[in-house]
């Protein structure tokens, strides 16, 4: 699992320690660790260009601006926009789903009108559509996915009517870990008159994500989950659809004339960035999107898909602990969240927390998801570019530990010696 090694030591975080152990990162999902060139990108910025974009003319608010324009377009190449416009920078994946939702949703449903969500959606891509359905009289419906964590392209047949007017669902999923089947989900959502709005906030930084490819009308992604800042993320979408709908956020920046009583807005994305947006943020998410294109998102993905395999094989070894989610790492990414029989997973986390393991336990913001699959929580191990066989063995030996303190019966006394190089 080679690419590790090389990226591993460019993240001065993963040097730290936890309770005098060395830190095991395994909460990619959550958010990513940064590599020094990001941090440094970050330092540069702030010492010898700060200041606003689209309003000073002079040399370092020239600069911040051209930096800021063209972090934009990094980020537009990273996915494949046809052209940067298609970009609008947001707060994150949450915000983007939030601009769609309000500045299409509201203005264009009605009563009676249909969004299809699935039920492992994250609730940022929940939350709001529940709101402007009670707002405007729209109906959810929900695609519901099997035993193994999947989604059929059969149940969305059933559900898409003529009254469906937007399905949004995840790209991969938060806990799963499932691959959605997006570019044929967007094929028939569109061919029955609806648009399609993608979750990618698990994609984008873990595999090569095309947005001509997908077919989506809208894709939304943050920064933060991918070796980037915090606060900065993006909505991409068709630009015929940036150019009808209305602004989202009203303010400075975003228009062409104001008068008292009535404004006119800018083309888009700047329709979209009213107020001081996150320069900074924008400008080192650029860094990130050149860090991770110099390493390549298909040797991203080929690793994270190896380690997937590991950890799943190696987890499953363990008794009485249940994955949620699909078994074959080729139909999942790096996002393992699972039940251990009589433990809570607020416990598991805990001990793990001694050993310098970081996991997260709880319900990873997916409620509906957890109901239904009978459990108030779980534990997730998620994986990026920068983990290692060595972090899976650490926790699998965790693992044992666990079972040690809550469950001594059903070790099986590999856990702490017989693993690979342990
Ligand atoms: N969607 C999914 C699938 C996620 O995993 C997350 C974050 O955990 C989000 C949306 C929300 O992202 P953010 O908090 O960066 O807006």
């Amino acid at each position: 699992m080679g690419l590790s090694a090389r990226v591993r030591d460019e993240f001065p975080l993963l040097g730290q320690s936890a309770h005098g152990k060395p830190i095991v990162y395994l909460d990619s999902a959550a958010t990513s660790q940064k590599p020094r060139e990001v941090i440094d990108a970050l330092v540069r910025y702030y010492e010898e260009y700060n200041a606003n974009v689209h309003r000073g003319i002079y040399a370092i608010a020239e600069k911040a601006t051209l930096a800021y324009e063209e972090a934009r377009g990094k980020v537009a190449g990273f996915i494949n926009a046809r052209r940067p416009e298609e970009v609008v920078f947001t707060r994150g994946t949450t915000e983007a789903i939030n601009l769609v939702a309000y500045a299409w949703g509201l203005h264009s449903l009605r009563a009676g009108d249909e969004i299809i969500l699935t039920t492992m959606e994250h609730h940022s891509n929940l939350v709001p559509w529940q709101l402007i359905a009670g707002m405007t009289g729209a109906r959810l419906k929900f695609w519901d996915f099997d035993g193994e964590g999947k989604i059929s392209l059969e149940e969305l047949d059933r559900l898409l009517t003529g009254r469906t007017r937007m399905v949004a669902l995840a790209h991969q999923s938060n806990v799963l870990g499932t691959f959605n089947p997006v570019a044929e989900a967007a094929r028939r959502a569109r061919a029955a008159g609806a648009l399609v709005l993608v979750d990618a906030a698990q994609s984008v930084p873990h595999m090569p994500v095309d947005v001509q490819q997908l077919g989506a009308d809208f894709v939304a992604f943050s920064g933060h989950k991918m070796c980037g800042p915090t606060g900065i993320g993006a909505l991409w979408a068709r630009y015929e659809h940036l150019e009808a709908l209305q602004p989202f956020h009203g303010g400075g920046e975003m228009i062409m004339l104001v008068e008292l009583d009535r404004s006119t807005y800018k083309e888009p994305p700047w329709k979209f960035e009213a107020g001081t947006p996150n320069i900074a943020g924008a400008i080192v998410w650029g860094a990130a999107v050149d860090y991770l294109t110099r390493i390549g998102m298909e040797a991203i993905r080929a690793h994270e898909q190896q380690l997937t395999g590991y950890a799943l094989v190696q987890l499953q070894e363990i008794k009485g602990l249940r994955i949620h989610g699909p078994k074959n790492p080729a139909e999942r990414g790096g996002a393992i969240a699972f039940s251990m029989d009589g433990v809570h997973p607020h416990d598991i986390a805990q001990v793990l927390d001694q050993e310098g393991i970081c996991v997260r336990a709880g319900h990873h913001c997916t409620q509906p998801l957890h109901r239904r699959l009978g459990v108030a929580a779980t534990v997730r191990a998620s994986l990026y570019l920068y983990n290692t066989a060595d972090d899976i063995d650490a926790l699998v030996r965790g693992l044992d530990k666990v079972l040690a303190y809550f469950a001594p019966s059903r070790r099986s006394g590999v856990g702490a010696e017989g693993r690979r190089g342990a």
